[in-house]
C-alpha cells in the first residue's frame, strides 16, 4: 500500500483564497484524485460494506471465540474487541481482512497490530502482579496512535486516553476514525512520544506501540504509583525485540520480560 499525502486542512478553501483567482472548483480540478478519494472515503463510512456481514456484530462476536481459544480471557477485553467496529480503521480495501487474525497496513510504512497482539497487550495492561484482581487503567498515556484502533479498545476500559502520533498524517486519519466511532473523547496529541505528555501526567498506564533501544526515562517519570508500563524494546541478550513490562510499586520500579515480540521502530521526531 502506497502512503498518502498528509492531509491540508482546508485545501480548497485557503488556496481560493490565497491565489484570489483559483475558485474552489478549480482547486478540485487541478487535484481530481483528492476529493474522489475523500468522496469514496466518505461513502464506505455512511454505508459500511454490507453483504460481508463486516456491520454485523456476528463477525466480530467470531473473532472474539478465537481470541477466547488463543487464550484472552479477560471478559473486559473480549468486550471491547467484541464492540469496536475495527473495518472502520482500516482502508476500505482492507476492510473484508479486518476481522481475520492478521496485522494490516494502515499508511505510512505502519501496520496495525494482530487482532490477538492487541488483546494480549490491552489483557497484559489489566494484570497486576502477584494478585489475581485486575487493575483499572485509569489514565492512559499511549504512544504510537496509528489508525486509532488501540485508542479506541483503551477507550472503553479506561477512565481517560491520550494518544500521541510523530505522522502527521496518520494523527488526522486517527481522529475521523475516532470520531466515526463515537470516541470523541480520546485527547489525541502530534509529536515524538519519546517525550510522553508532561501536561497531562502522570498516567497509570503507559503503553507503547513502537519499540527503540530503550525505554525512554521520561515515560517512568509520568508513571503514576501503582502505574504498569507495557513497550516493546530491542534486546541485545535475546537476540530481537521482547516486551517489557515496568511497575511503580512502594520499593520503585520492577521490571519483567515478557518474551519476543514484533512491533514498529519507535522513531525520533516528527514527521
Ligand atoms: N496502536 C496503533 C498501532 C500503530 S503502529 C493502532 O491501533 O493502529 C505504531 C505507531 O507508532 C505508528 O503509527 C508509528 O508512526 C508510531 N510511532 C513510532 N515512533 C513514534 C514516536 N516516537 N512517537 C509517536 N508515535 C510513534
Amino acid at each position: 500500500m502506497t502512503a498518502r499525502p498528509a492531509r491540508t486542512a482546508g485545501f480548497p478553501a485557503r488556496l481560493g483564497g490565497e491565489s484570489g483567482s483559483v475558485r474552489p472548483a478549480d482547486a478540485d480540478v487541478l487535484r481530481p484524485q483528492r476529493p474522489l478519494r475523500e468522496a469514496a472515503r466518505e461513502a464506505a463510512r455512511r454505508q459500511p460494506p454490507t453483504g460481508l456481514g463486516l456491520d454485523s456484530e456476528a463477525v466480530r462476536r467470531r473473532m472474539v471465540q478465537r481470541l477466547r481459544g488463543l487464550g484472552v480471557t479477560h471478559e473486559a477485553v473480549l468486550a471491547a474487541m467484541g464492540a469496536v467496529p475495527r473495518h472502520q480503521f482500516v482502508d476500505t480495501a482492507l476492510a473484508t481482512q479486518a476481522y481475520e487474525d492478521t496485522s494490516l497496513p494502515i499508511g505510512h510504512g505502519q501496520t496495525i497490530s494482530k487482532p490477538v497482539v492487541v488483546a494480549r497487550m490491552l489483557q497484559l495492561l489489566c494484570e497486576r502482579p502477584g494478585a489475581a484482581s485486575l487493575r483499572p487503567l485509569g489514565r492512559v498515556l499511549e504512544i504510537g496512535t496509528g489508525c486509532g484502533y488501540q485508542a479506541a479498545l483503551l477507550a472503553r476500559l479506561a477512565q481517560r486516553v491520550v494518544s500521541i502520533e510523530r505522522v502527521q498524517g496518520l494523527h488526522l486519519k486517527a481522529r475521523e476514525h475516532l470520531d466515526a466511532v463515537g470516541a470523541r473523547d480520546v485527547r489525541l496529541v502530534f509529536g515524538d512520544g519519546r517525550l510522553g505528555h508532561a501536561p497531562l501526567a502522570p498516567y497509570d498506564t503507559v503503553i507503547s506501540a513502537a519499540g527503540g533501544e530503550d525505554i525512554p526515562e521520561v515515560w517512568f517519570e509520568q508513571l503514576a504509583p501503582q502505574g504498569r508500563l507495557v513497550a516493546p524494546m530491542h534486546s541485545a541478550a535475546h537476540g530481537g525485540q521482547v516486551l517489557v513490562v515496568v511497575d511503580r510499586d512502594d520499593q520503585g520500579l520492577r521490571r519483567a520480560i515478557h518474551g519476543g515480540v514484533h512491533f514498529v521502530p519507535l522513531a525520533n521526531g516528527v514527521a
